[in-house]
């Protein structure tokens, strides 16, 4: 089988690379790399079966033969991270709409069209308060604060797009609102809290959680994450569908601070800031995050099989490697 991924070198898609590469498909990705690393992809360079394309998802000429050279196309290029949002929107409306727009159009243009999996995200459930997010649940923006909104925005003018494709263009689309999603490669200059965490807790420098820590986030590994992506790009029916991924546990930001710092045994100190220090504005958080993953069994038959303490682990031993390299012990 031949595999696109857009945004092939980021944290997620650079494991859907590995995941083909392993199961000894042909997969071709490409990237901008302004998020991804090339390192990332270290692995997958020396596989004969994988070609890497350093493009940009607006601009590259090349995309509709690539498009037309897939039996599937995983459409995880965007821009993402709060800090980036917040500065460059204008870069985020261009890349995350005229990106998708670009790989749905060129599948549309083929008579036979590839599966398609574009990747949404939780964002789009913002301030609901329910404890967690069904598909059909409202989707709650606020009239404060309102350029934080722009990244939603784009990621649901994406499933808008996916849905109008499948019904008008017979695209077999299916967007997938991914939440939380942790694991090896996930960088934390973007202000995601697994990586600070661990990183923070490995140095023995503070653990910062921002707020009171109450918030929750259901964190899913990244290597399940793939998993059942590539079961929703083998289950044709999901075309057409909108549906959330991810794992359901839930756990608290400050438990999350008390997790990792007992797994690396570090004498880090919790500390708390606030939201206004921590993103240099104000700030309002989601208080909780949590997938109804009911819709999505009902068409992948999925366990999820990272425990987040094993996942935490994992990252750990990772970090004090790169720490342990960066810092030579005298
Ligand atoms: N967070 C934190 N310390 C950090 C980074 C994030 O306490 O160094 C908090 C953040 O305020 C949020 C939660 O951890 O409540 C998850 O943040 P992340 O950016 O990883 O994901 P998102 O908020 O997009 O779900």
């Amino acid at each position: 089988m031949n595999v696109l991924i857009t945004g092939g070198a980021g944290f997620i898609g650079s494991n859907l690379v590995d995941l083909y590469l392993s199961r000894g498909h042909k997969v071709h990705a490409i990237d901008d790399l302004s998020t991804g690393f090339g390192a990332n992809l270290s692995q997958a360079m020396k596989n004969p079966n994988f070609k890497f394309d350093h493009q940009d998802i607006v601009t590259w000429q090349g995309l509709e033969k690539a498009v037309q050279w897939a039996d599937v196309v995983f459409h995880m290029a965007a821009v993402v991270g709060v800090k980036r949002v917040l500065e460059d929107s204008l870069n985020v409306i261009k890349t995350n709409c005229g990106g998708t727009e670009r790989v749905l159009e060129a599948a549309a243009r083929l008579k036979w069209k590839p599966r398609v999996i574009i990747a949404s995200s939780s964002e789009v459930y913002g301030f609901n308060t329910k404890p967690s997010f069904a598909e059909t649940d409202d989707l709650v923006m606020r009239s404060d604060d309102h350029f934080r909104w722009c990244y939603t925005a784009t990621k649901l003018m994406d499933e808008f797009m996916a849905q109008a494709y499948f019904m008008e263009r017979d695209v077999p689309v299916t967007s997938v609102r991914l939440f939380n999603t942790v694991g090896p490669r996930q960088a934390g200059a973007y202000g995601m809290v697994v990586p600070n965490f661990v990183r923070q807790a490995v140095s023995g420098r503070s653990i910062i959680v921002f707020g009171d820590g109450n918030q929750t986030r259901s964190f899913c590994d990244v290597r399940d994450m793939v998993q059942m992506l590539s079961l929703l790009a083998q289950n044709e029916k999901t075309a057409g569908k909108i549906l959330n991924a991810g794992n359901d546990r839930e756990i608290s930001i400050l438990d999350l601070a008390k997790l990792v710092k007992k797994i690396s045994e570090s004498t880090s100190n919790i500390k708390f800031i606030e939201y206004a220090e921590a993103y240099g504005r104000p700030f309002k958080d989601v208080d909780h995050r949590r997938p109804d993953l009911t819709e999505l069994r009902k068409w992948i038959s999925f366990t999820n099989k990272w425990k987040l303490e094993d996942t935490l682990e994992d990252l750990v031993a990772l970090e004090t490697k790169k720490q342990q390299v960066r810092i030579p012990a005298e």
